[in-house]
């Protein structure tokens, strides 16, 4: 009884990494030329070559209402909903996919993280609303007022803020991890999409403990190191040093943008007043 629960288990957690390295399928289903239904077109493949239909649109049926109300939660390959669930259960993947040419995999990365960050904002309203504003944030003063501008502004522009965060990760990316053996020769305009999809990811899993309460942000470092050892291909130790490393140069050029940035603020309002 056991042993066929753990060969089922077995069987089940072997297709869904089978799933995660690959989860679409781009072979030729059809069996003989057909007539495309929209244009015309005589074809032997599952889209028309001419205006992209589908090749086995054929009359309205139960399976149309079916895949209406599919396309309805926007469950097809490019879809939004689609690439979220691939983003929380393939991150690495999905992203390497995207990177390396695979465009038809994703909904367009940098338009996602921006609705992503629209319903995160939506969901922390909601989340001050039922439980309160627990957070306020600190009002500074002198020296120090920069930062309640920027306070201000990342708690407005929310997507930017993430991403700004995210981009000095590019740097020490590329450096610790450009001679990866799933991903070599990485270069930073890469850099900067991986780090749109991490800055998503990190926006959607903000989301969700927003409407849970379930502190599950705290779980993000795991999803940089899962993300990693998706794209790069080191084993856990080579993905845990060098992400290290990756952070620690990171957080440093944070500190050394928002010191230079503070001078350039504190000039500005001296010169002014
Ligand atoms: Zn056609």
């Amino acid at each position: 009884m056991t042993g066929n629960k753990n060969r089922n288990l077995k069987e089940w957690w072997r297709r869904f990494r089978a799933w995660q390295e690959n989860p679409f399928d781009y072979t030729n289903h059809s069996e003989h030329t057909i007539r495309c239904a929209n244009c015309g077109t005589e074809f032997r493949d599952n889209f028309c070559p001419r205006c992209g239909q589908e090749a086995s649109v054929g009359s309205i049926g139960w399976h149309t209402v079916r895949q209406g109300i599919l396309n309805l939660w926007g469950m097809d390959t490019r879809s939004l909903t689609f690439t979220l669930v691939q983003l929380l259960l393939r991150p690495g993947y999905l992203i390497r996919d995207y990177i390396s040419g695979k465009r038809q995999v994703s909904y367009p990365p940098v338009n996602m993280l921006f609705i992503v960050a629209i319903a995160n904002v939506l969901a922390s309203e909601l989340h001050k609303t039922l439980y309160g504003n627990a957070e306020d944030v600190e009002a500074f003063q002198g020296a120090l007022a920069f930062m309640n501008q920027f306070m201000t502004w990342a708690q407005e522009n929310t997507a930017w803020c993430t991403l700004l965060v995210m981009a000095f990760f590019i740097l020490p990316t590329w450096l610790l991890f450009r001679r990866a053996p799933r991903y070599p020769r990485h270069n930073l305009p890469e850099g900067f999409f991986l780090q749109v999809y991490m800055a998503t990811l990190s926006l959607l899993i903000d989301t969700v403990a927003q409407l849970t309460v379930l502190r599950i942000n705290i779980l993000f470092p795991i999803c940089y190191i899962v993300t990693y050892r998706q794209l790069f291909g080191y084993g856990l130790w080579g993905t845990l040093w060098r992400l290290f490393f990756c952070v620690a140069i990171g957080t440093m050029l944070i500190i050394i943008a928002f010191i230079a940035a503070m001078f350039l603020f504190n000039a500005e309002t001296l010169l002014a007043s």
